[in-house]
């Protein structure tokens, strides 16, 4: 199966991608975590896009675009994924598809997250990230067993540099411009599923499962709990 995660800063895309990679076994690309690590590693990539990325701006389409396709020509065919954070644009959604044309592999759906922006703000100001493993947590609605460690890999928690009023400003208004037409793009093609993602993570996932499921594209067991 192949699957976009659509929608705001904030609707929850990275924690309902961890949820959902378990029950349908599938590879999870972030472009946001791919291009911090590039950050971390002070790569030529890192060292020109840490402007944007810490100011809430997009990245350019090239940049990003050829890091996915990289990632989905190494799959094989078997294996489905979930792009979290990809296409943001118009331009990044028609070559994507153009990529998967490539590989015989058609987007299954495009999930669109949409959560209010009261949500939206209390979930960004309040997240912290593994910065080993990049699991996502909540200080209120979502905290990890012991504060600041990971439940998953013992790694140390950090509140991501723009996750900052300041910043989230500017990522909300390039959400608006750039990536919410999307929406109707994927919505001609029928491949749109949109989601109410002011509710809490495992109840979308439930209602996504349910819907693959009574589609014939998920026949797994299904689990819904939490690691
Ligand atoms: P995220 O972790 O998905 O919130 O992404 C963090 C930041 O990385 C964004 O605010 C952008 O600066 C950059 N970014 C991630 N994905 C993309 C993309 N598909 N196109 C352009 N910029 C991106």
């Amino acid at each position: 199966m192949k699957l976009v995660l659509l929608g705001p800063p904030g609707a929850g895309k990275g924690t309902q991608a961890q949820l959902l990679k378990k029950d349908l076994k599938l590879i999870h690309i972030s472009t946001g975590d791919i291009l911090r690590e590039e950050m971390k590693k002070e790569s030529p990539v890192g060292k020109e896009i840490k402007k944007l990325v810490e100011s809430g701006k997009l990245v350019p389409d090239e940049i990003v675009t050829q890091i996915v396709a990289e990632r989905l020509k190494a799959l094989d065919s078997k294996t489905g994924c979930l792009l979290d954070g990809f296409p943001r644009t118009v331009k990044q959604a028609q070559d994507l598809d153009r990529i998967l044309k490539a590989i015989q592999q058609p987007l299954d759906y495009a999930i669109y997250m949409a959560a209010s922006l009261p949500v939206i703000l209390k979930r960004l100001t309040g997240r912290r990230v593994c910065k080993k493993c990049g699991t996502p947590y909540h200080v209120k609605n979502r905290p990890p067993k012991k504060e600041g460690v990971c439940d998953l890999c013992g790694g140390a928690l950090y509140q991501r540099a723009d996750d900052n009023e300041g910043t989230i400003k500017t990522r909300m208004q390039e959400y608006t411009a750039n990536t919410a037409p999307i929406i109707q793009y994927y919505e001609k093609q029928g491949k749109l599923l949109k989601v109410d993602s002011d509710r809490e993570s495992e109840d979308v996932q439930v209602d996504l499962l349910k819907k693959f499921k009574a589609d014939g594209k998920f026949d797994h067991h299904q689990n819904t709990t939490r690691a």
